[in-house]
């Protein structure tokens, strides 16, 4: 029996697949999207803070700073056009103590170096006129930091996508791989278990991407990295939103503290803080709200008690231990691993929505 052909196969529909298939479609490219889940978007993809990020704390050099900045460019373009629900917003990161106050100018010249030259600085006063519920030593304000409604991103991309010939596959897990004549072979499970080949295989499986990898024959183990997952809970604040824009301590080792996000209705969140856990699991758990109300009442001490609500929560796909402080977005092709037709996603966390459609167009111009 003859094995059916495709030119790529893109596995996952969260926003990383999606905008890689739409790019590989728009590209003249025949692209079936295979989605383990029952619809789109309903991994990491449906667990962020759906936050339009500058591109302000990433390593200058990184995958991250590079994507960021130029994904955000495009994003903005991209809803602008489409008329996808997004604002501007804009963000302030606040100081509340002198020796944070001291911590600003540095963390503005990183932003610089990454290419996001809007940052500036602002008094305690002038951060307090612009957002009276704000108690600060003073504050960078960050302009081009903005929200978008995730979802209907996600459905504009694959509509994108589909209208240039893609076609998304639901319930339809790839379970195994293996090379074959200069492409590669997946073992599809679902209700109707299936294989098929293809030119290019991108493996975006977000959470499972490396465990897809290893399921992948002559995929060098050695270069599949460890997952770990580290979960971040989210607070939402009963009641409306004493903010209009985005609101974020000076980041402490490790994280960017408990900070709070706007949706595009106006709802207030708090989080996400950071876990290590070692299975996947999605419940908030409400004994963490002490510790969500110290962190807030920091740069809002009028927060009310009984005020913060369990939400959700996310998990971010980290590739490296707790230990090491940070990690770089992992775009693995037949350079690094010597498999022809494979490309690896690995470590897409934030910023991974702002950064998709960069990420996108740099897979399907490898
Ligand atoms: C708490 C949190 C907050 C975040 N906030 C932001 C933010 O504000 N701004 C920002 O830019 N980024 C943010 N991010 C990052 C962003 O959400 C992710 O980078 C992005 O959603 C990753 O998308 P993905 O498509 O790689 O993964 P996912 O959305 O998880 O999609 C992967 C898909 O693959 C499917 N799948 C798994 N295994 C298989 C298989 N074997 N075969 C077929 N399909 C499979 C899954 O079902 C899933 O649908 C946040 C992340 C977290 C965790």
């Amino acid at each position: 029996m003859s094995l059916e052909q495709v030119e790529c196969i893109v596995a996952g529909a969260g926003v990383i697949g999606l905008a890689v298939a739409r790019a590989l479609a728009l590209a003249g490219r025949e692209v079936i999207i295979l989605e383990a889940a029952d619809r789109i978007g309903s991994g990491t993809s449906s667990r962020s803070s759906e936050v339009i990020h500058a591109g302000i704390y990433y390593p200058p050099d990184s995958l991250m700073a590079r994507l960021c900045v130029e994904g955000k460019g495009l994003l903005y373009a991209y809803c602008q056009e489409r008329g996808i629900p997004h604002r501007r917003c804009g963000k302030l990161i606040v100081a509340t103590s002198g020796p944070e106050l001291e911590q600003l100018p540095a963390i503005a010249a990183k932003a610089a170096r990454n290419g996001v030259a809007d940052l500036t600085q602002i008094s305690a006063a002038e951060a307090c006129s612009l957002e009276p519920a704000l108690v600060a030593t003073g504050a960078l304000l960050s302009p081009s930091t903005g929200i978008v409604d995730s979802h209907a991103y996600m459905l504009s991309l694959l509509g994108d996508a589909e209208n240039a010939g893609a076609v998304l596959v639901c319930n339809s897990p790839v379970e195994r791989g293996r090379a074959n004549r200069g492409g590669i072979v997946v073992d599809v499970g679902g209700t109707e278990p299936t294989s098929l080949g293809c030119r290019l295989f991108v493996n975006a499986a977000g959470l499972a991407a490396p465990r897809l990898a290893r399921r992948i024959d002559g995929m060098p183990p050695a270069l599949v990295p460890k997952e770990y997952f580290a979960k971040g809970d989210y607070f939402s604040l009963a009641g409306r939103a004493p903010f209009s824009r985005l609101i974020y301590p000076v980041p402490v080792k490790g994280g960017l503290g408990i900070h709070l996000t706007l949706d595009m209705a106006g709802q207030a969140r708090f989080g996400p803080d950071i876990e290590w856990v070692d299975k996947l699991h999605y419940e908030v758990e409400p004994a963490k709200a002490p510790l969500f109300y110290a962190g807030v009442r920091r740069y809002f001490p009028d927060l009310k008690d009984g005020a913060l609500l369990p939400a959700y929560s996310g998990i971010r796909p980290k590739i490296v231990p707790p230990e090491v402080a940070s990690q770089d977005f992992v775009v693995q092709g037949p350079a690094a691993h010597g498999m022809p037709g494979l490309i690896n996603l690995f470590g897409i966390e934030s910023p991974g929505l702002t950064s998709s459609l960069a990420l996108a167009k740099l897979v399907a111009e490898s």
